[in-house]
């Protein structure tokens, strides 16, 4: 029988999507459906009516009403600690089907669901973390500077109503890591996800209202970026811009900021270096770099470390070993169990990936095992087999440009100081890593390659730590402290204790 997920859908019962605005599930008043077709099969799953400027306007209405009328921002501590803490059960209540949902969305491979950064388990994490944070909001009070009878005090408050774009590739994780802070801090909320995930996001929004978040605290807002994402991010009522998705929409997302002077927190893309030195397991050490483009969602990540730089005196034997590990993933229908890989997102970015694969073989890199599609079954979804490129050089388009797809760059280097300088030359720097049992190696190294994030001997990311680019991988921070620092304005009230501070 040909693959289908469309079982899986009735199933879960998805039906057509609608908005959430004020507290109320609408239709969009968009004149044509969006269709959602799955990854693996091209089936149309579901559809909803997008957004237009007109819902845009009365979303960011009604959270604005919402905050200004403080009713929201003043709630007790205590009660939106206890609301944070409510929305993590509800997720982790009902994980499995928001996982399931996220795989009829993006075709993510069920297997891979486990996998904390991308599961249920962390969105409902950020949560829980974030309920932390609502009663050590707290500000300062200074010594006088230049003495006089005065006391001078800072104020932590909500920056607003808070604009949030997300992508489809991790859309539990990226909802909880805008949703939480925001509030948190106090902050309303419109959300727009990506057209590509909207599904597991309608269901989040049902968690937020059952868990009691106020008409007008949280809205939804569905559609493709340019119109309807274009009405929420240029929308004056909208006080703060938090983005995660390519580094072009990005720039975007900037300029739409620069006109309204927004606050603005950037998550981009990156082309994460892996270095590996020979003391090393080697066995290991190969299935976490072809593993990390090649399972689950398929190179579709923004850490996704698409560069190994391997030393020379090993390059031959991982290559081999890459090769094997790319030879054990199994592609196939997300929903079995011993799928491994799953497809690009869309027709567009099949043929993105494609080009890339093409462009590699074109300016010199040798390829090794993949750059093909499989066919059979497999032939009416977005799949491209695990793709591995040697001697490939840095300057090469496939290690400049992020490709997004299950494509693994491996560039030779004979020392350390080469394979720091290779790891920096590159307009990106979210994520790094080193592969070496050498501590003071690692740590040297650590120190000099410029990205956000940095992996010895493993990678993850975690709702306490602080997660984010240098260079053009993004703008700000989000989770530990630097992630909810973004949804809070800070007001310096000045006491005069005398007659006058003059
Ligand atoms: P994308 O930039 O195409 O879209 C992201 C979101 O922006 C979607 O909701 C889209 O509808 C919306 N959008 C598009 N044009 C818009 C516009 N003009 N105005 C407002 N909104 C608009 O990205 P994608 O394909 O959904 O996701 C993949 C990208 O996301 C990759 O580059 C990846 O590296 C990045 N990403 C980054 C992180 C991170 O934390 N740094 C995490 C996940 C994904």
């Amino acid at each position: 029988m040909a693959l289908t997920v469309l079982p899986h859908r009735d199933e879960l019962g998805i039906g057509d999507g609608r908005l959430f605005i004020d507290g109320e599930w609408v239709e969009g008043s968009g004149p044509e459906p969006w269709e959602h077709t799955h990854p693996a099969t091209n089936e149309s799953v579901a559809s909803f009516l997008p957004a237009r400027p007109a819902d845009v306007d009365r979303a960011v209405k009604a959270a604005r009403r919402r905050f200004d009328d403080g009713s929201w921002a003043s709630w007790k501590a205590r009660d939106r600690k206890k609301l944070l803490q409510r929305i993590a059960e509800l997720i982790a209540d009902n994980g499995e089907e928001l996982d399931r949902i996220q795989t009829l969305d993006n075709g993510m491979p069920l297997s891979f669901a486990s996998i904390y950064q991308v599961s249920h388990q962390i969105a409902a994490d950020i949560f829980d973390y974030h309920a932390g944070w609502v009663d050590r909001l707290a500000g300062e009070t200074l010594p006088t500077y230049t003495g006089g009878d005065a006391m001078y005090l800072t104020l932590r408050e909500p920056v607003g109503v808070v604009g949030a774009v997300i992508p489809w590739n991790a859309p539990l994780m990226l909802f909880a890591q805008k949703v939480a802070p925001a509030l948190a801090a106090g902050c309303t909320v419109v959300l727009k996800p990506s057209e590509y995930a909207s599904f597991v996001v309608i269901r989040l929004t049902e968690l937020l209202e059952e868990a009691g978040v106020p008409a007008g605290v949280f809205n939804l807002v569905l559609g493709t970026g340019p119109e309807t994402g274009e009405a929420l991010i240029t929308h004056p009522g909208v006080d703060k811009l938090t983005f995660t998705g390519s580094r072009a929409v990005g720039k975007r997302i900037l300029q739409a900021a620069a006109e309204g002077i927004k606050r603005v927190s950037l998550e981009l893309g990156g082309k994460s270096p892996n270095i590996v030195f020979p003391d090393v397991d080697l066995d290991s050490t190969a299935a976490s770099l072809m593993g990390m483009v090649s399972m689950g969602l398929s190179g579709q990540g923004c850490v996704c470390h698409t560069r190994a730089l391997v030393h020379a005196s090993i390059y031959d034997e991982m290559i081999d070993k890459c090769a094997a590990m790319a030879a054990m993933c199994v592609l196939g229908d997300p929903f079995d169990p011993a799928t491994t890989s799953g497809p690009l997102i869309n027709a567009r970015q099949l043929e993105r990936v494609t080009g890339y694969i093409a462009k590699g073989s074109e300016e010199g890199a040798r390829l090794v095992v993949g750059g093909d599609r499989p066919g059979g079954d497999l032939a009416a979804g977005n799949f491209v087999n695990p793709t591995l490129f040697a001697d490939v050089d840095n300057d090469m388009t496939i290690a400049r440009e992020e490709i997004f797809g299950p494509v693994l760059a491996v560039i030779p280097f004979s020392d350390e100081d080469e394979a720091i300088r290779i790891a920096n030359d590159t307009d990106y720097g979210l994520g790094a890593s080193v592969q070496t049992s050498d501590v003071k190696r690692a740590l040297r190294v650590a120190k000099a390659v410029r990205s956000g994030t940095f992996g010895i001997n493993g990678y993850t990311v975690m709702p306490n730590a602080p997660f984010g680019g240098y260079k053009t991988s993004g703008l700000g921070r989000e989770g530990g402290r630097e992630g909810i620092d973004p949804f809070l304005e800070t007001k310096t009230v000045v006491v005069a204790l005398g007659d006058s501070l003059f």
